[in-house]
C-alpha cells in the first residue's frame, strides 16, 4: 500500500491517507514502515499522524460517519439519534467494527441544511426519518451506491452571479491572452486591476507575484489554498466543482509570470469527494496542452499541478502552516518574516493564493484590468463571493461588487427579523442590527466569504459558544496564549451558559480575550477571541441575563475543600478555616 501510494505522489499526507483507507486506521507498524520507505524520521511521521484529526490510531468503522458541528450545517440531535439507533457512543467505533460516528468542524455544506460525511461522501438535507433509514442501511451493510441517490445530491446553489460567475470563460482563453500580451504586460494588468487576495487579508495579488518573481531561488512554486475551513464557508466547493478549469488556469498563468514549473492545490480534507473530478480536469488540461511541457506550444513553458488532500486541520488554511503541511510536517505556522514569496515551499519563493483569487486572475488576464477595476469601491476592486447560510430563505452563493451593504444582502437572501450577522466566519466580525448599513470591503467589513445569518429566535450565547469551542479545538497548540487562552474562553462561555457565571467571569473573559488577540503567534490566535469580544461588546445582554450573581462566586466551597486536609493534619482550629 505504501509503495503504491508513494509511486503516485511523494506527499506524506497522500501516503498516510492511502494507508488509512486500506486499514481503516494507521497502525503503529505502518507509521514505522512509512518512515522507512519515505526516508523520513520516525518522529516526523508519528507527529503528523497525531496532529491531523482525520488520521486515526485506532480502527474506524467500515462506515465512518462524520457530523458537522457548525451552527449552519450541524445538528447534534440527529447525531445523538444515530448513535442511539446504532448503539455506538460518539467518537467511538462499535465493537464489531461496523460503524464509527464522530463530530467534526464545518464540512462546507451550510447551504444544504443538516449534513454529514459517510466515508468522505457528503449527505445533504438529512432529518430524523433519513437518520432512521441510514441506521437500517448501515446495519444491513448496504453499499453506499445502493443508498437513495437524492441524499447525495449536492447543488451549487448559485443565487446571484456577478463579474466572475457571470464570465463565460473557456479553458485556455486566459493563457492565450497572456501569451499574446507577454509576461510583463500581463503582470502589470494584474497589478492595475487592484486584485487583492480573497482570503480576507487582502494583500495585493500583483505585488505578491512580482515579489515572488524577483526572489532568488532554485525553483519557484505556485500553491492554491483550497483549504477553506472557516465555518459557514462553502464557495470553494462550488468553484472547484464548476470552475476548476479557471482555478488551474489562474495557477498556470501565475506559474508563467513568476517562473514556476510546479504547483500544488491543497484541498481541504472535507472536500476529498471532489478529488476524482479535479484529477479529471487536470488530465483534460494536459490533453489540451494547457498543462505539461511547452504549454500551448510556448517553448519552455512547463508547468504541472499536484493535488494534496488535507486531513482536518483548520490551521492549514494559514499559508505558512499549509506549506509545512505540504512538506509533510505538522501544520504549525512559521515565524514570519521571511514570507513565502521569498522562503516558501522547501524554502523557495512561493505564491500562495486561494481559489477565488486564482479565478479572478485568470479572468483579468483575459479581459484586462479595467474590466475588473471598474467594479467595486474605493480600495476594494472587483467582486466578492459570499457563502450565505443560517436563518434566511435562500442560502447559497452570492456574488456582489465590493461596497454592498449588509442590509442589501439580508434582503436578497430572504432574511427576516435578523438580530446578528457573522461576517467572515468565526474569525470575522459579529455585528448587530444597528450596523447593517456597513459595507463589505477591505476598508470596512473584510471577509473571506462566510456570511452567517442569525434570526431573532437564535440563542446568541450558544452561537458564540459554538465559535469558542471551534477555536479551542482548532488551536494547533504551538503557542501558550492561543492554546490555553482559547480553552479558557470556551470554558468561560460554557460557565455563563450553564448559569454559573458572574461579573468576575465576564471581566476575566475580556482580559483573556485581549491577551489571546495580542499575544498569539499567528492569525488564528489573533482572531480566535473575536466572537467573544464582539459578543461582549455588541450583545452584552445575552451574557448578563445568564449571570448567577454580580459578585465573584467560586466554582466550589474552598473551606469545605480543606476539610480533608484538616483531617489529615488533625487540626480544626479557627486558623485552619478560611473566613
Ligand atoms: Fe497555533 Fe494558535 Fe499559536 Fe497559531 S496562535 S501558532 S494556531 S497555537
Amino acid at each position: 500500500v505504501i509503495a503504491h501510494a508513494h509511486s503516485q505522489s511523494a506527499h506524506l499526507l497522500h501516503v498516510l491517507h492511502a494507508v488509512q483507507q486500506h486499514f481503516h486506521h494507521i497502525p503503529d507498524e505502518a507509521v514505522a514502515e512509512v518512515a522507512v520507505q519515505l526516508d523520513l524520521p520516525f518522529g516526523q511521521v508519528d507527529g503528523v499522524v497525531d496532529f491531523y484529526s482525520f488520521f486515526h490510531r485506532s480502527p474506524r468503522g467500515r462506515y465512518d460517519i462524520l457530523f458537522s458541528s457548525c451552527t449552519s450545517c450541524g445538528d447534534r440531535n440527529l447525531m445523538a439519534k444515530l448513535c442511539e439507533l446504532l448503539g455506538v457512543a460518539p467518537d467511538q467505533t462499535r465493537a464489531d467494527g461496523l460503524v464509527s460516528i464522530a463530530e467534526t468542524s464545518c464540512i462546507g455544506m451550510c447551504d444544504h441544511g443538516a449534513a454529514m460525511l459517510v466515508n468522505g461522501v457528503p449527505l445533504a438535507q438529512i432529518d430524523a426519518p433519513i437518520v432512521t433509514h441510514i441506521a437500517k442501511l448501515v446495519e444491513a451493510e448496504a453499499p453506499l451506491v445502493t443508498w437513495p441517490a437524492e441524499w447525495f445530491k449536492v447543488e451549487d446553489n448559485v443565487r446571484k452571479s456577478g463579474l466572475l460567475l457571470g464570465d463565460d470563460f473557456a479553458p485556455g482563453q486566459g493563457l492565450r491572452a497572456m501569451l499574446a500580451r507577454g509576461a510583463d504586460a500581463t503582470l502589470e494588468e494584474i497589478v492595475l486591476s487592484g486584485l487583492r487576495g480573497r482570503g480576507g487579508a487582502g494583500f495585493s495579488t500583483g505585488t505578491k507575484w512580482k515579489l515572488c518573481r524577483e526572489a532568488q531561488g532554485e525553483a519557484h512554486y505556485v500553491v492554491c489554498n483550497a483549504d477553506e475551513g472557516e465555518p459557514g464557508t462553502f464557495k470553494d466547493r462550488m468553484l472547484l466543482r464548476s470552475h476548476a478549469d479557471r482555478v488551474f488556469e489562474g495557477m498556470t498563468l501565475c506559474a508563467f509570470l513568476i517562473g514556476a514549473e510546479r504547483g500544488m492545490l491543497y484541498l481541504r480534507g472535507e472536500y476529498r469527494h471532489l478529488l476524482l473530478h479535479l484529477q479529471a480536469v487536470l488530465a483534460r488540461r494536459r490533453e489540451l496542452s494547457l498543462l505539461g511541457e511547452n504549454i500551448l506550444g510556448q517553448p519552455g513553458f512547463n508547468f504541472d499541478i499536484d493535488i494534496v488532500v488535507g486531513a482536518g486541520a483548520y490551521i492549514c488554511g494559514e499559508e505558512s502552516a499549509l506549506i509545512e503541511s505540504l512538506e509533510g510536517k505538522r501544520g504549525v505556522p512559521r515565524v514570519r518574516p521571511p514570507f513565502p514569496v521569498t522562503h516558501g515551499y522547501l524554502g523557495q519563493p512561493t505564491v500562495v493564493n486561494n481559489v477565488e483569487t486564482f479565478i479572478a486572475a485568470a479572468s483579468i488576464a483575459l479581459h484586462c484590468s479595467p474590466w475588473f477595476a471598474a467594479v467595486g469601491s474605493g480600495k476594494s476592486a472587483g467582486s466578492k463571493l459570499l457563502s450565505i447560510s443560517g436563518d434566511c430563505a435562500k442560502p447559497g452563493i452570492y456574488e456582489y461588487p465590493f461596497g454592498v451593504s449588509v442590509r442589501q444582502i439580508l434582503e436578497d437572501c430572504g432574511a427576516l427579523d435578523t438580530q446578528a450577522v457573522q461576517v467572515g466566519g468565526p474569525s470575522g466580525s459579529l455585528i448587530g442590527a444597528s450596523e447593517f448599513d456597513r459595507k463589505l470591503g477591505f476598508e470596512d467589513l473584510s471577509t473571506g466569504g462566510s456570511f452567517m445569518v442569525f434570526g431573532a429566535g437564535r440563542d446568541m450565547l450558544s452561537v458564540i459558544g459554538n465559535f469558542a469551542h471551534f477555536f479551542a479545538h482548532e488551536s494547533c497548540g504551538f503557542c501558550t496564549p492561543c492554546r490555553v487562552g482559547t480553552t479558557l474562553l470556551k470554558n468561560g462561555v460554557d460557565k455563563i451558559a450553564a448559569g454559573r457565571g458572574t461579573q468576575y467571569d465576564l471581566d476575566e473573559m475580556r482580559r483573556m480575550a485581549a491577551l489571546v488577540k495580542r499575544r498569539s503567534h499567528c492569525g488564528l490566535g489573533q482572531t480566535a477571541a473575536n466572537p467573544v469580544l464582539d459578543g461582549l461588546q455588541r450583545f452584552p445582554q445575552v451574557f448578563e441575563k445568564r449571570l448567577a450573581q454580580r459578585d465573584f462566586v467560586p466554582f466550589f466551597d474552598p473551606d469545605a475543600a480543606l476539610e480533608q486536609a484538616r483531617q489529615i493534619t488533625r487540626r480544626d482550629d479557627a486558623k485552619a478555616h478560611l473566613e
